[in-house]
């Protein structure tokens, strides 16, 4: 199927009010470009790696997930009396950070058990090989990424090639002193691109808690022609529609600016938790979306 068919069909259902020409064998096409959607991180002034990656308060968030990443690069721990769980050991020079937050928090790194990732990028993953030699816990990752990791990646943004213990599949339940993650799918970003669900508990109530493992886009030029990910665009499609489908109260995800981490955690004192955010997790989903078919937009027209 060529990507411009894919386009016009998601061009329908999505697009219903733009001004639409009919063409010839049922293939539609919207007459205008797309307006530009763009997602406030890229509208707001580049930041630096470094300071994305600066010391960030560590926080309890809700139930037993705790928050240890770095300015923007958000890692989570979720505990247990059984020893915890990290998501996201970030870069290489995040771990000392991390486990700074960690041991700030009263829990001790060489208590982690696990290691997640949201994806296989430097930003999230390169970190595992330090934590791992620091805690000893288990790696575990999605199949379609898994072999990544156990290759390490090259240039800018690489990571350090890490032995896999546990390979997971779509839905996979990670359990450890009675917490239950699920590992979903979301591909698109890499093809094993990782959204983790939970429930926690918190003063009696029980909490469904989603961490997105990003439906960005980094390169518009990403989308079509991809010759080592041919199915790219048809994953971020199944990726829209899963995260639709996912029952969410408490909104987390890979990097602080996409659940709003400063504005949220400088809201923390105020009583209610700010953390608790069912409709902000749905406006996280449209805006990407929209910004997803707005650059697949922009590169189908290159
Ligand atoms: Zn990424």
């Amino acid at each position: 199927m060529s990507h411009k068919f894919l386009f016009s069909l998601a061009a329908i259902a999505f697009l219903a009010p733009v001004m639409i020409v009919a063409q010839p064998a049922q293939v539609r096409i919207p007459k205008e470009t797309l307006a530009p959607v763009l997602t406030p991180w890229e509208a707001a002034p580049p930041r630096t790696r470094e300071a994305n990656n600066s010391a960030f308060p560590p926080h309890h968030v809700i139930g037993n997930v705790y928050f240890v990443g770095t300015q923007d690069y958000a890692s989570f721990l979720i505990t247990s009396p059984q020893g915890q769980i990290l998501i996201n050991p970030d870069f290489d020079d995040s771990v000392p950070t991390i486990q700074k937050s960690v041991e700030q928090l009263g829990f001790k790194f060489q208590d982690i058990k696990i290691l997640l990732i949201s994806h296989a990028h430097g930003d999230h993953c390169a970190g595992l090989s330090r934590a791992k030699e620091l805690s000893g816990a288990q790696v575990m990752v999605m199949d379609r990424d898994a072999d990544v990791i156990e290759k390490g990646g090259a240039g800018r943004g690489g990571f350090p090639a890490v032995k896999v213990n546990r390979v997971l599949h779509d839905r996979d339940e990670v359990r450890l002193g009675g917490n239950t993650l699920v590992a979903v799918l979301t591909p698109g970003h890499t093809k094993g691109c990782t959204t983790w669900t939970l429930k926690t508990q918190d003063a009696g109530k029980t909490y469904n808690v989603v961490i997105v493992g990003s439906a960005g886009v980094n390169d518009a030029h990403y989308l079509v022609n991809n010759a080592t990910y041919p199915d790219v665009i048809a994953d971020y499609q199944q990726t829209f529609k899963v995260l639709k489908s996912l029952p969410c109260d408490v909104f987390l995800a890979s990097h602080g600016g996409f659940y709003g981490l400063h504005e949220k955690y400088a809201k923390l004192a105020q009583g209610s938790n700010p953390f608790i955010d069912p409709a902000g997790y749905k406006a996280h989903v449209k805006l990407m979306e929209q910004a997803f078919y707005y650059k697949l937009d922009w590169a189908i027209r290159q």
